[in-house]
């Protein structure tokens, strides 16, 4: 698809021609271009394919040529082998070096025309009794080049060759006319029959198109609706930070495969909030969480640290590689920035404005993998921090004490 053509107006106009139908054979003109060039490179493999092998057989016919006494064999020497044969392969190769999607479609209907006239001139240059021979190979050619033709340039085809059968037939002194309308006639069927061909495949090809565009576009759809759905199976739908089931998951692989030999894990906790629920009303205190979450995560600097919602008015934040001096400045930044948004409490005995207590533990490589062990020291600290009023740091006493 072009770059220029956004993926919605391109779906658009793939759902429009689905609906309105393409009997002319034609798209909108940027998703024409889609469409040719989708099939470019298949079309091409097969066009080249086809001028070479009919550059072989259009030759192979002089041995029809000599059969028939009254064919003029020099002449057809020359003009299927030296002009046909080079110039089909040369158009050949010219479609095989051109980007040009259309034009190597239209490429088809001059090599088809050449073979035509060349067929016409032996005719007209033989003796009477070749000509129904002749136009009967124009018959042949009009049936091979409508195997492989996009439609439009076959009608160029027909209309040419049924020009050319008339002009040669008229030209000829003496044609019975019973033989010139049952030749003509014949003709006519032909060309018909291999418009119709070459209609009914285009028009498939340019179904399946637009029905593999339609499926592919579904399952985009498809895709992008799981990934929403997972995002927000992942994250807390007051706050917007990971929720818990994010974050299980997340320490689960940190301990499978630790990034760091050590890692800390904080447990905030926001001070007397159910006396600040009652006094603001329950909506003020969800913004109060919302600003809580904001001022953690604005905390945290590094992209491999992990912020969660863990329930209710509590959040966890996991530090992927950090020492016990760097859990105890993230956990201080934390408590400090709290405090510094100045969220009005009004019935905090502890402060006047919106605080927290945080807990913190760490998780050493020496220590057996234990998730749980680790959450229920970052708790203990947290309770400590609590019993000891509030608003301060407290690290579970394995590493290093309390604040
Ligand atoms: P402490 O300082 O000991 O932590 O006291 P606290 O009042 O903060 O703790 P407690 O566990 O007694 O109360 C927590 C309150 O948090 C109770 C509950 O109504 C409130 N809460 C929990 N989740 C939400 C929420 O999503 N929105 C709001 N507005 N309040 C919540
Ligand atoms: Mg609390
Ligand atoms: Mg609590």
């Amino acid at each position: 698809m072009d770059a220029a053509v956004s993926q919605p107006q391109h779906q658009e106009d793939v759902e429009r021609t689905l609906q309105q139908g393409f009997r002319l054979l034609r798209f909108p003109p940027a998703l024409e271009q889609a469409f040719l060039q989708s099939l470019y490179a298949e079309r091409t493999i097969k066009l080249v394919l086809a001028a070479v092998i009919s550059s072989g057989l259009f030759s192979s016919i002089l041995l029809t040529d000599l059969l028939m006494s009254d064919s003029p064999i020099r002449l057809g020497l020359m003009l299927r082998m030296g002009l046909f044969a080079p110039f089909v392969l040369t158009t050949a190769w010219l479609m095989h070096r051109m980007a040009r999607p259309r034009l190597t479609e239209w490429l088809v209907a001059p090599m088809a025309l050449v073979a035509c006239a060349i067929v016409c001139l032996l005719a007209l240059v033989g003796a009477q009794g070749l000509v129904f021979a002749k136009l009967t190979e124009l018959m042949v050619i009009v049936i091979y080049v409508g195997v492989f033709t996009r439609f439009w340039p076959m009608v160029a085809i027909a209309v040419g060759a049924m020009a050319m059968q008339q002009a040669t037939a008229a030209a000829i002194p003496g044609l019975e006319p019973g033989l010139q309308q049952g030749n003509t006639l014949l003709m006519i069927t032909t060309l018909s029959f291999s418009l119709y061909a070459s209609y009914v495949r285009e028009h498939n090809a340019r179904l399946t198109y637009l029905m593999g565009e339609r499926e592919q576009a579904l399952r985009a759809s498809i895709h992008q609706g799981n990934q929403q759905l997972q995002d927000m199976a992942r994250t807390d739908a007051l706050t917007g930070v990971p929720n818990r089931r994010a974050f299980d998951e997340a320490m689960a692989q940190h301990l499978a495969a630790p990034p760091a030999p050590a890692m800390a894990l904080l447990m905030v906790d926001v001070d007397h909030f159910k006396a600040y629920n009652d006094l603001h009303g329950h909506q003020a205190g969800d913004r109060c969480l919302c600003e809580v979450a904001s001022t953690l995560s604005a905390c945290l600097r590094r992209p491999m640290d992990m912020l969660a919602r863990w329930g209710g008015e509590e959040f966890v934040v996991m530090l992927s590689r950090a020492d016990e001096a760097t859990a105890r400045q993230v956990a201080e930044r934390i408590c400090t920035a709290v405090a510094e948004r100045g969220m009005a409490h009004g019935r905090s005995p502890t402060a006047p404005v919106v605080t927290v207590s945080v807990g913190v533990a760490m998780w050493r490589a020496t220590q057996p993998v234990d998730a749980e062990a680790w959450l229920q020291a970052a708790d203990a600290a947290l309770y400590e921090a609590k019993a000891a009023g509030r608003h301060r740091v407290v690290m579970h006493h394995d590493c290093g004490g309390s604040a």
